[in-house]
């Protein structure tokens, strides 16, 4: 595929194979893009940010919603593109391009709701003839930098809302998955969207990221990846805005009241989801000690019936890991835990990138597997024996997108939720769970900022304020 610069597909005698996970087959290819590219992008992201700021509500709003439709009438070719450049199992990408199908219908109805309100500035003395009000203005050009994981709807919630703000968009897609975010780029041209307001550079993080992140053409950084990459650009962002949605290790408490059946389910999918390369997925389970060993054995048992293979088989429950690098360094992990007292329950083997769902228990505090994100098929069971031990041992990590509490008890739910430091609390589910338009974001080294189309638009806006003097009023 090509990419879209200035206005123009383009191709580069550079190019990066971009491969299927499960059997290595390259599948595509696109091109690496060089220091030249970088500066046509940002020349044109200025007449961008002009053409799109020109833009009536009414236009951005049917653009996007025309996106919408048109994805959700090519729904299939969009899971077939997401399964074979990344991760997910084809049912595992159907619902991952009827989420961007929402996140795009949504940006549509959201741009038409974005306002501003009168001031009231004889609110005191001296400001007796005076009358305005402030309205949100787009913030200009936007670096959307996006992960491997999520690699349609987590481009949607950048291009979506950025749009429906009246921004012009310099996309960079995830360096091994640039494919699904290519053809959104196309379905936004197709729709009518002028050629200057999004632009697609495909390239090395490392060799384009810094003179894109550091030019101050670009004035706001919407980044969603890892903690790594996340600190680097912000370190290197100087005086823009800065939207960083990072990694996380997702604890749930389960409560000896908790429907455990329900509990085991939902948190066997929220672990294993994607290969567990997903931001909100469950990495650290908290039991309370009356029902440990029930839940862990019934956890067990579920996590052992888990298909794992070929991405394209409809009964498949898991797919590969992204690279076999990646797939390694799991493994890795998993055997630092083993020969430091930890006791593998299930799984801890990997065959190429296809890594054996794992769960493991008495998992020492200082081992990689508790206190890093892992990003892989791992998960850890720890016994509790009150709440405030729960809440303290959730609380531990520098991390908090996400977390699960399962009580069937109120005055429990209440209690945990409150304590809990992070984005959001799911009670009676995992912490794999994410309404597309609710605010979404974490604390700590999860990040700064929300998503979810109305919290990114916010984002994506300044308030301008206008005031009338009226000297003879
Ligand atoms: P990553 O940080 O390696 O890469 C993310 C993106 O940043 C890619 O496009 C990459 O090419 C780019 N990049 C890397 N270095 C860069 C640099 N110096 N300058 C500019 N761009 C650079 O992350 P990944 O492996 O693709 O994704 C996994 C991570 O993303 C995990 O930590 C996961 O938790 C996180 N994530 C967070 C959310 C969220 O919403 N909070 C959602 C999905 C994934």
């Amino acid at each position: 595929m090509e990419m879209f610069v200035a206005g123009d597909w383009v191709d580069r005698a550079e190019k990066i194979e971009v491969r299927d996970p499960f059997d290595d087959a390259v599948i595509d290819t696109v091109p690496a893009a060089n220091s030249k590219d970088v500066e046509s992008v940002l020349a044109a992201s200025v007449e961008g940010s002009r053409v799109a700021r020109a833009m009536t509500t009414y236009e951005r709003s049917k653009v996007i919603g025309r996106v919408g439709d048109l994805v959700e009438e090519r729904a299939q070719n969009f899971a077939q593109l997401i399964a074979r450049e990344g991760s997910k199992t084809i049912r595992e990408a159907r619902k991952e391009v009827s989420r961007c199908v929402n996140t795009l219908r949504s940006s549509a109805e959201e741009a038409r709701r974005i306002s501003g309100e009168t001031i009231p500035f004889d609110s005191f003395p001296g400001g007796e003839q005076r009358k305005g009000y402030y309205e949100r203005m787009p913030v200009g050009v936007v670096l959307a930098i996006t992960p491997f994981n999520d690699p349609l709807n987590l481009v949607a919630h950048k291009l979506g809302p950025a749009i429906a703000a009246g921004n012009a968009v310099i996309l960079k897609p995830a360096t091994v998955t640039p494919l699904s975010a290519i053809e959104l780029t196309r379905v936004f041209q197709e729709a009518g969207l002028p050629p200057q307001v999004l632009q697609t550079i495909t390239g090395y993080g490392s060799v384009i990221g810094d003179p894109l992140v550091s030019d101050e053409r670009v004035r706001m950084i919407s980044f969603t990846g890892g903690v790594e990459a996340g600190k680097h650009i912000t370190a290197l962002a100087g005086i823009k805005k800065i939207g960083m949605e990072l990694g996380s290790n997702s604890p749930v408490i389960v409560w000896h009241d908790a429907d455990l059946e329900w509990a085991v389910e939902t948190c066997v999918s929220g672990a294993f989801w994607a290969a567990g390369q997903n931001c909100i997925g469950v990495q650290r389970i908290y039991i309370h000690q009356d029902v440990y060993t029930e839940f862990r054995n019934a956890f067990v048992d579920r996590t052992a019936s888990y298909k794992i293979g070929d991405k394209l088989d409809e009964a498949t429950d898991m797919g590969p890991m992204i690279t076999e690098e990646e797939a390694a360094r799991v493994e890795q992990w998993v055997g630092k835990a083993a020969e430091s007292g930890a006791a593998v329950l299930t799984g801890g083997g990997r065959s190429g990138t296809l890594v054996q769902p794992t769960v493991l228990e008495d998992v020492p505090p200082s081992v990689a597997v508790h206190c890093e994100e892992v990003f892989g098929p791992t998960v850890n069971l720890y016994p509790v024996s009150d709440a405030a031990e729960a809440i303290a041992e959730a609380n531990s990590l520098n991390f908090g997108l996400h977390a699960g509490v399962f009580t069937r008890d109120v005055d429990t739910a209440f209690k945990i939720a409150g304590g809990l430091e992070c984005g959001g609390v799911m009670i009676n589910d995992s912490t794999d769970y994410r309404l597309d338009t609710m605010p979404f974001g974490g604390v700590k080294n999860s990040g700064l900022g929300r998503e979810g189309i109305r919290f990114a638009i916010e984002e994506l806006t300044e308030p301008k304020v206008v005031c009338w003097l009226l000297r003879n009023a």
